[in-house]
């Protein structure tokens, strides 16, 4: 059987996580007409906004991102918005319950008929139960967990040269994704990071901070990693510290069975 596996360090720890093309065998445990639900799994600046787009472009299905949600509610200062602005500055968890009725509600509408790709959610096993009941109401689970997999070490340089045009998601980077408005050697500013496409200006994202960064990785290590045993019959591993058109195809085997 073709199978082997590769070491990262995650938590001062090895992991083991199991080689791509044993994954892409797997059957999915769907039913026809079934929902397919899945969820982006990784660290900040582990791509997943990279990533999602691919999977939603694969599957057709919406991708859900609660950050965004969050980042609109502040934006647009509703009352779920002025709850969760300092919170998400500092880096920490917003409360359990806001979350999982944020996506409770959303995943309701009609673009969630053939499924939905959860992105950033859920982030605490009482997150991932709350789901599970949510789901169980309608006689669904959760397809796959697709884990993206970065070491800790990589992270911080990833987050902290990030730019982001906040209308279409697309994400750059100050020195490995630069945008072409960048001219070589100039620092990184709002006047000269603009968006390839529209031209609009980038933004970088209040908590995309060395010291906010400290606290969201150890909410991940402390309450998301535990969702992986939560899950552990659904979770795919996804080498994601390679060059994103390396991961890309990674992905794409993964999700394959899932198309409808
Ligand atoms: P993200 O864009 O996924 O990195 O999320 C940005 C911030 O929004 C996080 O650091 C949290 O403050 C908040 N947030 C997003 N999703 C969740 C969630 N599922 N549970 C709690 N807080 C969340």
């Amino acid at each position: 059987m073709a199978e082997s596996t590769k070491e990262l360090t995650e938590d001062g720890a090895k992991v083991t996580t199991v080689a791509t093309d044993e994954n892409a065998t797997a059957a999915p445990p769907v039913e026809p007409g079934a929902r397919t639900i899945i969820i982006l799994f990784g660290p900040p600046g582990s791509g997943k906004g990279t990533q999602a787009p691919r999977i939603v472009d694969a599957l057709g299905t919406p991708q859900l991102s609660t950050g965004d949600m969050l980042r609109a509610a502040v934006a647009a200062g509703t009352e779920v918005g002025k709850k969760a602005d300092e919170v998400m500055k500092s880096g920490a968890l917003v409360d359990d319950d806001l979350v999982a009725a944020i996506i409770k509600d959303r995943i309701a509408a009609d673009d969630c008929k053939g499924g939905f790709l959860l992105d950033g959610f859920p982030r605490t096993v009482g997150q991932a139960e709350k789901l599970d009941a949510i789901l169980k109401e309608t006689n669904e689970s959760v397809s796959m967990v697709l884990r993206l997999c970065v070491p800790d070490e990589d992270l911080e340089a990833r987050i902290c040269g990030r730019w982001i045009h906040q209308a279409s998601g697309r994400s750059y980077h100050a020195t490995n994704k630069k945008p072409k408005s960048l001219p070589d050697g100039a620092e990184p500013s709002a006047e000269n990071m603009l968006d390839d496409e529209t031209n609009e200006p980038l933004m970088q994202r209040k908590d995309d901070t060395k010291e906010a960064l400290v606290e969201r990785l150890k909410g991940y290590h402390e309450m998301t990693t535990p969702l992986l045993d939560h899950y552990k019959a659904v979770v795919k591993e996804v080498d994601a510290a390679k060059a994103p058109a390396e991961i890309g195809p990674q992905i794409d085997e993964l999700v394959a069975p899932y198309k409808k």
